[in-house]
């Protein structure tokens, strides 16, 4: 659950921190480091991919791939002396987004889940401590075939509020960034630069 790692990046209002853990999870260490040197250089030169960030060109170059998909970062170029440079800059709007539809789509997810627990019940053996679901143990008139021990309903409050209040850290955060603007923010020198 990278995700509730997200809220307590929104907590101290880092957007960038957020974005930096989702990313992490999803495309690995070096695309967090990716993420990072541009977040503070202002863009990552193509050129200059290897020895400015220290990921190697291709790992680099696929992992630039897989974030433009998501728009997180877009090309522009830079001319430098003589030479003009492939950049890479964050796009700060297209961050808050691709966090939101994260968060949304986790939220969906334990929106089912918890649905899902609050209408299967599930039937414990006390005797061997074996599971069965209420059809399974409906068939076997409610005993454990086992060793006939009469099943008993586990109960499913605790589950239930543990979900609960994941959902509501979820929704937390998802209002937090729903009114997030992008000024007052590191991202914002990066647009600038
Ligand atoms: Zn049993």
């Amino acid at each position: 659950m990278y995700e509730l790692e997200v809220v307590e990046g929104m907590s101290s209002d880092e957007l960038l921190e957020a974005v930096k853990i989702v990313v992490s999870k999803l495309y690995g260490k070096d695309a967090e480091a990716l993420i990072d040197h541009i977040a503070k250089n202002g863009y990552v030169a193509e050129e200059n991919l290897a020895s400015d960030t220290g990921i190697r060109s291709n790992e680099g170059r696929r992992i630039l791939q897989k974030i433009s998909e998501e728009a997180l970062v877009v090309p522009d170029k830079l001319r430098v002396e003589n030479a003009v440079l492939h950049v890479w800059k964050l796009n700060s709007s297209a961050v808050k987004t691709f966090l939101l539809n994260r968060l949304r789509k986790a939220r969906e997810k334990l929106e089912i889940l918890l649905k899902s627990v609050q209408e299967n019940a599930i039937y414990e053996c006390p005797k061997c401590g074996r599971k069965y679901t209420l059809e399974v143990a409906y068939a076997q008139d409610f005993t454990c075939p086992n060793d006939r021990e009469v099943l008993v309903e586990v109960s499913t409050r605790d589950l239930t509020r543990v979900i609960n209040d994941i959902i509501k850290k979820l929704d937390n955060a998802i209002n937090k960034l729903e009114q997030y603007k992008a000024n007052n923010h590191a991202l914002r020198a990066t647009e600038e630069a």
